[in-house]
């Protein structure tokens, strides 16, 4: 392996060497990355043959705020071509006592939920949620097995309540420290 020299140990294009020579190991990465506390968000989109299609995600980042732009990373599967297809699509943050529905729309449906979207302006969102975003993609980024969806948020509300949050694997409620 050609490891870069002490004295261009910090550019940017020995970094680039060294990862692609020696990628981490994906065990340990997605044991480190689970590390990393998020809260939990449900993609959204309006179907012509079922009406909305949900899909669980704890990828949703904030990425600028003039303008309001976020980003989810997703990999192939229905939400992915619905928001490839029309690119749009809603976001909702899970309240602490909504873990179910992080379930059911993470391929474990519960016949027994209901689910309640609504239109606020223009995109599905959860009735009941923490916060809601109406966003339109402006870019799609190809990352290996997954897309990143760069979006504008054109509408978003919040409401009072407690976070539902994933931690290493598990679902946790938040505790303030102050
Ligand atoms: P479906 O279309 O029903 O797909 C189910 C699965 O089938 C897909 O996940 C995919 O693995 C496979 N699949 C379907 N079609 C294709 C295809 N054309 N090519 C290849 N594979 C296919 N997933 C993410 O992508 N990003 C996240 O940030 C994320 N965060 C999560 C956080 C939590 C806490 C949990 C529990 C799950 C998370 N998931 C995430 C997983 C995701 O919620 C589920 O995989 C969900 O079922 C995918 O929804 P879908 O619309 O793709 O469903």
């Amino acid at each position: 392996m050609n490891l870069p020299s002490a004295r261009s140990a910090f550019t940017g294009q020995a970094l680039r060497e060294l990862a692609a020579t020696s990628p981490a190991d994906s065990t340990l990465f997605r044991h480190s990355v689970a590390q990393f506390a998020t809260g939990i968000v449900i993609v959204s989109c309006a179907t012509a043959e079922s009406g909305v299609h949900g899909m669980t995600v704890n990828s949703f980042t904030s990425v600028s705020l003039a303008p309001p732009t976020v980003l989810v990373s997703l990999k192939p599967g229905t939400a992915h071509r619905l928001l490839s297809l029309h690119g749009r699509f809603g976001a909702s943050i899970l309240q602490a006592h909504q873990q179910g529905l992080s379930a059911h729309f993470s391929g474990r449906p519960n016949d027994a939920l209901r689910p309640e979207f609504v239109i606020r302006q223009a995109q599905p969102t959860l009735k009941h949620c923490l916060a809601w975003f109406e966003c339109e993609v402006i870019q799609q980024v190809e990352v290996y097995d997954h897309s990143l969806f760069v979006a504008h948020v054109v509408a978003c509300g919040k409401e009072s309540g407690d976070p539902l949050m994933y931690f290493s694997s598990h679902y946790h409620r938040a505790e303030a420290l102050a």
